[in-house]
């Protein structure tokens, strides 16, 4: 059986990188970068990690209680069960903000109460029988 002949064609087609500006500036810095680097929520890959996390509409993961998904916009930033990402291994234990896995569905107050405890009080499974 003959092997097909390798259709790669070598691509001489990159364009040039047109970019003879690129360290014109002092603040010439792509700006997603620099917003993750101050502060990695403000990043457009958690902003989608949120709206998938609640795209999916599960109830809070630490008391089982539906969320209010319709709330949203400023009042969800105060409302104690508006919706917020929780991360199931917290940051600061060495959880991964954007990984999904990693990701939860809480309310607002539920996830400011949890802290950063790795461990959430679940009712009714305290006990293994
Ligand atoms: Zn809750």
């Amino acid at each position: 059986m003959p092997c097909p002949p390798p259709s790669g064609r070598p691509r001489p087609c990159t364009p040039p990188s047109s970019s003879p500006s690129l360290q014109s500036g002092p603040y010439r810095q792509h700006d997603e970068v620099a917003a993750v680097a101050g502060n990695p929520r403000n990043g457009r890959p958690y902003r989608t990690l949120c709206a998938r996390q609640r795209s999916l509409g599960l109830p809070c993961w630490i008391c089982g209680q539906d969320i209010p998904y319709e709330i949203t916009g400023p009042e969800a930033g105060r409302h104690p069960a508006a919706f917020t990402l929780d991360h199931l291994v917290p940051l600061s234990k060495g959880g991964d903000l954007l990984d999904p896995a990693n990701a939860r569905s809480a309310h607002r107050r539920c996830n400011s109460r949890r802290g950063n405890r790795l461990t959430v009080r679940t009712p009714g499974t305290s006990r293994r029988w």
